[in-house]
């Protein structure tokens, strides 16, 4: 296997990773401060993307590798764990299982972790909760586990929606109390009178990014009750400005924010 060790982060290349692609890299990863872009060939590569070594890899089972190395993930109330990890979970946590690799959400990544946190740190029960960008659906379903009345999770990735629906089942999350549709919120989409009456939730989740939430930020103060929760991640904490001045601009207020590594959560209220 060929991989181009590359110095810096996606965050600190961001310019550069199009080039990568465009020179014909398979996939993308980051490590340790370097990203590893896979190549079937070895290239002479454009100058800015120069400063990087070719390395020939032993072929590794890199499934069975990253599953073996799977630890429960604690946050808050919720323990998400893959299915063969069930029984490590501790008395009085809510397990909450995610077949891990099939959408982004296995409670793995800062920003998934951080926004079950904050869901598990609200009373949720009896309440509306609309988690947009849903993933694998964790989100969703961890609301619903907590005992919200329901729980709509959107995307606009189509292959999303059976996957989270399957995580739903083997939740066991009651038929009606997590629904998952194709869609988002500011699409013109009309969303299920049985989710919220008028489109209008107690509790809204989204784990998308910096800019997003600024372009969407107006739709969220429209699909909130007054007063109601806005959990916010996915943001970087070089673009939390952005995400404030949105914040402000649409008459949130509370705002608090978490810090983990590079990335951000943003609790407001509406
Ligand atoms: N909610 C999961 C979690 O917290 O782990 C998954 C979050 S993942 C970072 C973001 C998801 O948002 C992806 O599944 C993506 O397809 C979806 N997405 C991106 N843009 C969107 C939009 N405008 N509206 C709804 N979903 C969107």
């Amino acid at each position: 296997m060929l991989v181009y060790h590359l110095p810096g982060t996606f965050e600190t290349r961001e310019n550069h990773l199009d080039l990568l692609w465009e020179a014909g890299a398979t996939g993308l990863e980051e490590r340790a401060g370097l990203i590893r872009a896979y190549f079937d060939e070895r290239l002479d590569l454009p100058t800015d993307i120069a400063d990087g070594e070719w390395r020939a890899e032993a072929d590794q089972d890199w499934l069975a590798q990253f599953k073996a190395n799977l630890r429960p993930v604690r946050a808050g109330r919720v323990t998400v764990v893959p299915p063969w990890l069930l029984h490590e979970v501790e008395p009085g946590q809510v397990p909450l299982v995610i077949e891990p690799g099939m959408a982004f959400g296995t409670g793995h990544h800062a920003t998934t972790r951080m926004a079950v946190e904050a869901l598990s740190a609200l009373d949720l029960g009896g309440q509306r909760v609309l988690d947009v960008g849903t993933g694998s659906g964790v989100l969703a379903i961890a609301a619903a586990l907590l005992g919200a009345g329901s729980a709509l999770g959107l995307d606009i990735d189509p292959l999303t929606i059976p996957i989270a629906r399957e995580n739903a089942e083997i939740n066991r999350v009651p038929p009606g109390r997590a629904t998952f549709l194709e869609g988002s919120v500011g699409l013109g989409q009309e969303l299920p009178e049985d989710a919220a009456p008028d489109g209008v939730f107690d509790v809204l989740v989204a784990n998308l990014y910096a800019e997003l939430h600024d372009l969407l930020a107006g739709e969220y103060a429209l699909h909130l009750r007054p007063g109601g929760p806005l959990i916010l991640t996915g943001i970087l904490t070089s673009k939390l400005d952005l995400v404030r001045t949105a914040l402000d601009r649409e008459g949130f207020g509370d705002v608090t924010v978490r810090e983990d590594g590079e990335w951000v959560l943003v609790t407001a209220r509406a």
